[in-house]
């Protein structure tokens, strides 16, 4: 039965997530700094009770499916929670729904052996560690094929040499889950690499320098150095040479959880600005009387609805059965659409706040930047633009005709041959 309204089981859920998340979660963003730094005395004060609460409440790190040994809500379900989640820079890690640990336990769960699965999966999703995935270069990030971090097998061991970047969280993780090339020669691009696990103390990974950018709290994006770091074999995660199909699993969940939590943050914006041109006044009237202005709550509203349907009907397809492949289109239109969405009504807040929404007295220049953050971590939107419209154009042909078969005098032809009128 198709339906826009939540599930009225479940929306008590969604309506207690909704008022934790603003009464208790939202003022720790103004307290604490990196989320991911789960050792820091305060975190371990402030956030660990919360954590318990949700536990208790039995909405702790909902992402698993049953078939990897989670509570399995399905990917709307996750999506309108995320939504919730994203409302706080804390929210995701109070829920245990932080990336990248959430793909990071997925790939755990769906490729791990039981001795990984002990040593890695256990202690990531109870958040007693947390991850980092490590795929890029600096020599190239949204093209995979150009990575040169390479594994040479020496007996039981593989000895690992190279460089990775923009390696997030990779300060406060306690293991890497590293795309690295063992196979150069494989006669397909995409089996040269496998991917490891990594104990992050494991002797000759050097961090050589960790990037941040305007509006995060601590630079949390590394630059690691490999020499000669020597792992067990055991420590590749699923087959040898299977590395892209890997991080390709990991991707489309995140992808969706992501993009409610950029729509949250996006709803925000929102919301503040609609408070404010009704609160401001200007020339004998609030700014919501203005012609411009509400041309600009309205362009923010129509923005927030399409891409919100866009998103639950991409979950609800993945809910229906469709691997994330099958659905790939939808999913890369949710990637490629989500930066514009943040961008512009972000923008708009800013603008309409005047100077002191340009001040650091709002959020709205740092979730600008968020824009682009979102616009390039997972791939660039050029990237996700190609595959949506490879995608498209697949359901076509071309024809060879000189004309089109929809010109119109063709059509006027068809047609009265049809119905038997005379020219
Ligand atoms: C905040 C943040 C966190 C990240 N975290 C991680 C992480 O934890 N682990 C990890 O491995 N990586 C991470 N990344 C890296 C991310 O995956 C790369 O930034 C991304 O894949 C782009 O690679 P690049 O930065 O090298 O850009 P480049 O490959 O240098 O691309 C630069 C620009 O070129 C254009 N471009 C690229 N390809 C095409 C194309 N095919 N067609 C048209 N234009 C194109 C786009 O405008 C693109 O932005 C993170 C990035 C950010 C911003």
């Amino acid at each position: 039965m198709w339906s826009f309204e939540n599930d009225p089981e479940f929306q008590p859920e969604l309506d207690w997530i909704d008022t934790f998340v603003r009464e208790k979660v939202q003022p720790l963003d103004y307290l604490l700094g990196s989320q991911w730094n789960i050792h820091d005395p305060e975190f371990v004060r402030l956030v660990r009770p919360l954590q318990a609460e949700v536990q208790a409440r039995g909405l702790w790190a909902c992402h698993l499916g049953p078939e990897l040994g989670g509570p399995g809500y399905g990917q709307l379900k996750l999506a309108l929670m995320n939504e919730k989640f994203g409302m706080s820079r804390f929210g995701p890690i109070v829920f245990g729904a932080q990336a990248p640990d959430t793909g990071n336990s997925e790939i755990l769960a769906h490729f791990g052996t039981p001795e990984q699965k002990r040593t890695y999966l256990e202690p990531l999703l109870a958040n007693e560690v947390v991850s980092c995935f490590s795929m890029t270069e600096p020599q190239g990030g949204a093209d995979p094929l150009l990575f040169q971090t390479a594994g040479v097998r020496d007996g039981d061991e593989w000895v690992i040499n190279g460089e990775k970047w923009f390696a997030s969280e990779a300060e406060t993780a306690a293991f890497y889950i590293m795309m690295v090339v063992t196979d150069p020669d494989a006669e397909s691009p995409y089996q040269r690499a496998s991917m490891f696990i990594i104990d992050t103390d494991t002797p000759g990974i050097e961090i050589v320098r960790n990037y941040g950018f305007y509006g995060e709290r601590e630079d949390t994006h590394a630059h690691l150095r490999l020499t000669d770091v020597r792992v067990p074999h055991s420590a590749i995660l699923g087959e040898p040479g299977q590395a892209f199909a890997i991080a390709q699993t990991r991707l489309g969940g995140g992808r969706m959880h992501h993009a409610m939590r950029t729509l949250a943050q996006a709803t925000r914006a929102f919301d503040m600005t609609c408070e404010r041109v009704l609160s401001r006044s200007t020339k004998g009237e609030v700014l919501a009387r203005k012609q411009m202005v509400q041309e600009k709550i309205a362009d923010s509203w129509v923005q927030l609805r399409q891409f919100r349907l866009l998103v639950l009907e991409t979950a609800w397809m993945a809910d229906q059965g469709q691997d994330w492949k099958a659905i790939r289109k939808n999913v890369s239109a949710v990637k490629a659409i989500m930066p514009q969405v943040l961008h512009d009504i972000s923008s708009r807040a800013l603008h309409l706040h005047g100077s002191l929404g340009l001040s650091h007295e709002m959020p709205f220049a740092e979730w600008v930047i968020n824009s682009f953050h979102v616009g390039l971590a997972d791939g660039p939107t050029e990237v996700h633009k190609m595959v949506v419209a490879r995608e498209v154009l697949k359901d076509y042909k071309a024809d060879d005709a000189q004309f089109p078969s929809y010109v119109r005098h063709e059509q006027e032809r068809h047609a009265r041959a049809l119905y038997g009128v005379e020219a």
